[in-house]
């Protein structure tokens, strides 16, 4: 076993192996070590408790019910016994105080522990209370002989730790680990330097960082344990922090971006001639933010979230046309073929008037046509090549790349991110845009070097999509609203869930449906689409285009459809088996309709009986169309990890901050470290020195890349 990396430790005490502790030795350290990766005196105190429990208190056995989880209780230890064979033995014991009397067990290790009991013997003994068809008992507890001395010493929190059976086992139990703990925090050596000025985080009611180290362990009480927490918790996010304005504020000084000064001819007349609508004020002033940004000389790095028809496209294009009118080439990246396809028609219709050479490249494109494109992109003949991944491949280069658009942005990874990047010498501006509306706490920190524009109105003319949900029993119904929405001129969406595309069980799913839709809406009076994944790249943008141009009234569709699809005359949204989609899914596939001046509606098909979280996700898509709302409760029903999707998140592994309670923290943290570098962006001046020292001491690998 080799010990953790030693170099980030701050003192020679706390460099030391665990092994010097008092009532620990090589060979109990090996076990920590193995058990809970715990080396030196630095890691143990970095093992922060779950809980404290309050130790003065003692239950009555008499009173004793499963609800109250763990107890401590006091008594004589009577009829020690061993029972079962060498497979499965047992050790029992029972304790009895002035109210009753309680069995205590051990299945495991019951060796150890029966060398160290003694019948009659009076105990403290804390553990949690099972309930077995009404007998009581306690398992594995933690036990200690008791003498009277335990009732001055000690504080009354005491700290509950996260250990190993194999631990327990072996005496090495929460209090086993106070102790330890204690001798480390208490030493005349233990030291654990403030880095953060004085004048930071006193002003922010912050207690220093070693009494935060002492109190989160052995608190004096509740107030100061909170206190302790608060603190380290602070220090999580603000360390996070102040590399990620460190670095936004590196990549401004270092890379020099390619100035954009001039909005010309091409984006005038567009705004001027072809924009069919008058643009909301959110687009107007990201528009300003992002104008700002590409004039200015500095390279821009923006994540651009909007919610589903907010109209994040249009500001794509204007954005490009600038980048054009100055000279420039500029992409836009989407996840997926279909929408690659309709991004290439809309801006290819909206810029149809214009001197403005456009072009598509996906996996599909053909060899030949490949080629074409590539020479007339080295030549600067193309002045927007929208396409997928297929845009970043290593053969695909560009004569002057300037403006990169990425569409849909949850779906790259960093590295194919990082691709893009080498496309030109001189850093492209990028835009990462985004309808998945990312929690605020995870935004600050994931995407902590990405300055953020918000689109966060919708056009005006826009009406609420009313959800509802129905069961089964309500099918005809719905067909006949259906029915109703198409003689009213409109389209509708069926969507079945296809969690993976390979699930032939799923597939007939969307086969079942298309029969039964069929029955309703018979044709010829009726045409109807089929899509799903499996489907050739080509039959699928021909479906998705009969059913654009209204040929078909009914798109029946796996997921295919999710992010991007424009129809604005659709207006209702079926979603089969909603109760296995997740939230953000759900939020997405909704967004599919309303986008029109038409009232749409979206119907969630469910089952009779659901789980909790499955109704939880159903009740809030009914409540609100807010995607900020929605992505808030996804992130509190499934955890932050999960909702980024753990390999593309970059999420730091916070030991106690939590992503979705603690903004308030995140938030001074944030503002906390803006603050210092504003008024030091160098860390030069003396008292920031500790700081400075602090954070290249921490060094880690930068987590997010270079975009984004
Ligand atoms: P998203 O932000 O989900 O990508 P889109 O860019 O696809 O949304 O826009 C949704 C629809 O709204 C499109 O049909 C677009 O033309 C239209 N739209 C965008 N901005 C406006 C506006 N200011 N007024 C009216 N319609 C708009
Ligand atoms: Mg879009």
């Amino acid at each position: 076993m080799f010990p953790k990396k030693l170099g980030h430790l701050e003192n020679k005490l706390l460099n030391t192996g665990i092994a010097y502790l008092k009532g620990v030795g090589p060979q109990k350290a090996e076990l920590i070590a193995s058990e809970i990766g715990l080396f030196n005196y630095f890691d143990l105190i970095q093992y922060f408790p779950t809980k404290h429990v309050d130790k003065s208190a003692l239950s009555q056995i008499k009173e004793l019910s499963e609800e109250m989880g763990s107890v401590q209780l006091r008594g004589q230890l009577k009829q020690i016994t061993t029972t079962g064979n060498l497979q499965s033995k047992r050790l029992t014991a029972i304790l009895i105080d002035s109210s009753g009397s309680i069995e205590l067990i051990w299945f495991k290790n019951y060796n150890y522990v029966l060398k160290a009991l003694k019948e009659d013997a009076v105990y403290t003994v804390y553990g949690k209370v099972n309930d077995f068809k009404g007998k009581l008992s306690i398992a594995h507890p933690e036990i200690k002989i008791y003498s009277k001395d335990d009732n001055d010493k000690g504080l009354p929190l005491e700290p509950v730790y996260p250990l190993t059976e194999k631990l327990k086992a072996r005496f090495m139990d929460s209090k086993f680990f106070m102790s330890l703990i204690k001798q480390v925090l208490y030493h005349p050596d233990f030291d654990i330097p403030e880095y953060i000025p004085e004048s930071v985080y006193k002003p922010l009611k912050l207690i220093n960082r070693k009494s935060a180290y002492q109190q989160i362990h052995l608190p004096q009480n509740n107030a100061i344990q909170l206190a302790a927490t608060r603190r380290i918790k602070f220090d999580e996010m603000f360390t996070l922090a102040m590399r990620a304005e460190k670095n936004k504020a590196n990549r401004l000084l270092e890379q020099r971006g390619i100035r954009m000064p001039k909005v010309g001819d091409l984006f005038n007349t567009f705004f001027k001639k072809y924009l069919q609508f008058e643009l909301t004020n959110a687009q107007k002033q990201v528009i300003k933010e992002i104008k700002d940004d590409i004039g200015s000389g500095k390279q821009m790095n923006r994540l651009l979230q909007g919610d589903v028809g907010s109209g994040k496209t249009i500001v794509a294009v204007l954005c490009m046309l600038i980048a054009i009118d100055n000279g420039y080439q500029t992409c836009m990246m989407a996840p997926t073929e279909i929408l690659a396809t309709q991004h290439y028609l809309t801006v290819k219709d909206l810029l149809s008037e214009m001197p403005v050479c456009v072009a598509l490249l996906t996996g599909s494109t053909t060899k030949k046509n490949k080629e074409i494109l590539k020479q007339q992109l080295q030549q600067g003949e193309i002045q927007i090549l929208i396409g997928t991944h297929a845009l970043i491949e290593d053969d695909v280069s560009y004569q002057k790349l300037g403006f990169v658009v990425i569409d849909e942005q949850h779906r790259f990874g960093v590295a194919q991110r990082a691709k893009l990047w080498n496309k030109s010498t001189l850093i492209p501006h990028v835009l990462v845009m985004t309808a998945t509306p990312i929690p605020r706490t995870l935004a600050m920190t994931v995407h902590g070097e990405l300055d953020v524009s918000t689109i966060n109105e919708l056009p005006k003319d826009r009406k609420p999509i009313k959800t509802i949900y129905r069961t089964e029993n309500y099918r005809a119904e719905v067909m006949e609203f259906i029915r109703n929405q198409i003689e009213k001129g409109r389209q509708a969406y069926i969507v079945y869930p296809l969690i993976e595309e390979s699930k032939k069980l799923d597939l007939n799913d969307l086969m079942n449906g298309y029969e039964m839709v069929n029955n309703f809406f018979p044709v010829p009076k009726y045409q109807i689409s089929l899509m799903h994944g499996r489907m050739k790249p080509e039959v699928k943008d021909f479906e998705m285009k009969r059913f654009k141009e209204g040929h078909t009234q009914i798109m029946i569709s796996t997921t295919v459809i999710e992010v991007g699809v424009n129809v604005p005359n659709a207006s209702v949204m079926v979603i089969e088996n909603a109760n296995r989609f997740g939230l953000s899914q759900l939020h997405q596939l909704r967004g599919r309709v309303g986008r029109g001046g038409d009232q749409s509606y979206c119907i969630l098909m469910t089952k009779d009986d659901m789980n909790f979280t499955s109704k939880k996700r159903i009740n809030t898509m009914c409540k609100t169309n807010n995607g900020f709302e929605i992505s808030q409760v996804d992130l509190e029903l499934r955890g932050p990890g999960d909702l980024m999707g753990t390999r593309q998140s970059g999420l730091p592994d916070f030991k106690l901050l939590d992503l979705v309670h603690d903004d308030e923290i995140i938030d001074i943290a944030k503002r906390a470290a803006a603050f210092v570098l504003k008024n030091d962006p160098t860390l030069e001046a003396s008292e920031n020195a500790p700081l400075l020292e602090y954070l290249k001491q921490h060094q880690q690998d930068n987590f997010w890349g270079r975009v984004s």
